[in-house]
């Protein structure tokens, strides 16, 4: 029988750094199972989740091609909690059970597993995780660097900052935490020594499950 991989889960505000973190993660071995990435198959166009959203919310949230009017149903969700609840309701545990197949399939020593929301979402218990880490950096670093991308103004990444969990809610769920207030070197540095860490973790609970 396959033992389960060792699983850490990936989190932290818009622009705190994630996707970069992950990228070098994986560049060193790390396996990766993105639930963005999840969310997007599954509302693309014939993606699995959307016969049940037309079902519940109208065959006006497809766009032509059949996927997910993303804008239309985020300015719904914004301004309806309980439409916003029951569309969570429908996406979060087909997420989770795609995201338990692709981590059961994994070959890598070890897995990050991106879960920007976890605080917002339930907290780990939802979540098969055996560690979880933040990627952490001010606020203003946040907003600055998120609104660099160029597909939101400043007033929009500062809303979204305001509506997800605070820094102190997402430290309190943390194993570690990634400090990225500096720059991307440091950063790869600090990952390079949790890899290795991971890599012992890893070695650790293979042995445990032996
Ligand atoms: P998230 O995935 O958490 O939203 P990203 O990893 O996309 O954040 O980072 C947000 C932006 O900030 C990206 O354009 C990224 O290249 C940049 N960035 C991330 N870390 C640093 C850093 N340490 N120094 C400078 N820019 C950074």
């Amino acid at each position: 029988m396959k033992l389960s991989p060792f699983v850490v889960g990936l989190t932290g505000g818009i622009g705190s750094g994630k996707s970069t973190a992950a990228r070098l993660f994986v560049e060193l071995g790390a396996g990766l199972v993105d639930t963005d990435a999840i969310a997007h198959a599954l509302t693309g166009a014939n993606g699995k989740a959307m016969p049940a959203l037309i079902a519940a919310f109208g065959a006006d949230i497809a766009a032509g091609d059949g996927s997910l009017a993303r804008l239309e149903m985020r300015r719904r969700a914004f301004s309806d909690p309980a439409l916003k609840k029951r569309l969570e309701s429908i996406l979060h545990p087909m997420i989770r059970s795609e995201a338990a197949k692709a981590i059961a399939a994994s070959s890598q020593p070890y897995l990050l597993y991106a879960i920007p929301l976890l605080a917002e979402s339930g907290g780990r218990a939802l979540y098969a995780l055996d560690r979880v880490l933040l990627i952490d950096c001010p606020e203003t670093l946040q907003c600055e660097r998120a609104a660099r991308r160029g597909s939101l103004s400043r007033e929009e990444v500062w809303s979204i900052i305001n509506n997800q969990a605070s820094r102190a809610e997402r430290l309190e769920l943390a194993d570690d935490v990634l400090d990225n207030s500096g720059e991307e070197s440091s950063l790869l540095t600090a990952v390079r020594a949790l890899h290795e860490r991971y890599l012992d973790l890893a070695r650790e609970k293979i042995s445990d499950g032996l």
